[in-house]
């Protein structure tokens, strides 16, 4: 590795020498058991001298992994608590550690980067589909980043990699999938947390994949947002207000009396190519 790893103390004398106290409101629950944080650091593959962003670093566990690595790291983080411990990680590793304090959902991410990167985070509960969202949904594609590794909550991580016909799959899911592969790398069990989250959590890996041709990225948004609004109705009811989609079913020969969970992706893109316009 070209990066040497010096000795760093351990999380918890971290966060008792900086007094970060995890704070409810922004979100806060820490990982300290470095070698989960390897592991997590493992998903995306090789990341020697690549560019990193990493959303919420906190007291800078997950940081430290990606630093070990041999990754470049841009870490944005809306506690200014956290500031000192990550000033000191960036000491132990000069020049491969910066650091912007700010809120992530303010912030243009391919900007700051200014360069292709990869994305991992162990994300805040409060605002981590929102920034899934914006990832997936940018209309430049492929996108800047070349994957996401993100912590969610289990419940919201089985909604991103959902199948059809199964209760989890919705509007999350083709947003994910149709111009992307979705996988749940690692389940997490609560007790890794300090403190320890109601929930069990997991990791999502995502990475980019060709964007189907013809289609108008909102085109499909407002074909699921439509189908998934009356998720229990028959498609003929849920899509009547979709200007053309009634249409473009029959044309399809998509049974109009079929539910939107039934629909599996590539009916939802060709769904959305006949309403692009040519
Ligand atoms: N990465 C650390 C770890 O794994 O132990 C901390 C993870 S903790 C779940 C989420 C972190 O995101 C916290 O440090 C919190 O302060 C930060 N955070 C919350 N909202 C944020 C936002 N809008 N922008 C940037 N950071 C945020």
């Amino acid at each position: 590795m070209a990066v040497s790893s010096p000795l760093l103390p351990p999380l918890r004398e971290v966060i008792a020498r900086h007094g970060l106290a995890a704070s409810k409101a922004l979100g806060q629950n820490f990982l300290l058991d470095e070698q989960l944080l390897a592991r997590i650091a493992a998903i995306p593959g090789d990341l020697e001298d690549s560019a990193v962003l990493e959303i919420g670093p906190g007291p800078g566990g997950l940081t430290r992994a990606l630093l070990r690595k041999g990754a470049r790291v841009t870490a944005i983080e809306m506690d200014r608590r956290c500031l000192p411990a990550l000033a000191e990680l960036g000491g132990a590793f000069p020049g491969r550690l910066r650091v912007i304090q700010g809120d992530a959902l303010k912030q243009d991410h391919d900007a700051l980067m200014g360069e292709p990167y990869a994305v991992l985070s162990n994300l805040p509960y409060n605002v981590g589909t929102a920034l899934l969202v914006r990832w997936l949904g940018g209309q430049e594609w492929p996108p800047a980043w070349s994957s996401l590794t993100l912590m969610f909550q289990q419940e919201v991580a089985q909604r991103i990699v959902a199948a059809p016909d199964t209760p989890a799959y919705g509007r999350l899911a083709v947003l994910a999938q149709w111009r992307a592969h979705a996988q749940l790398a690692m389940k997490v069990h609560r007790s890794a947390f300090t403190p320890p989250p109601k929930v069990m959590s997991a990791v999502v890996q995502v990475t980019p994949t060709a964007m189907p041709e013809g289609i108008d990225a909102r085109q499909l948004e407002r074909v699921t947002e439509a189908a998934f609004g009356q998720r229990r109705k028959m498609l003929r009811q849920s899509l009547k207000a979709v200007p053309g989609a009634l249409r473009a079913l029959d044309r399809l020969g998509i049974d109009p009396q079929r539910r939107a969970e039934t629909l599996a992706i590539a009916e939802f893109v060709a769904i959305a190519r006949l309403l692009t316009p040519g």
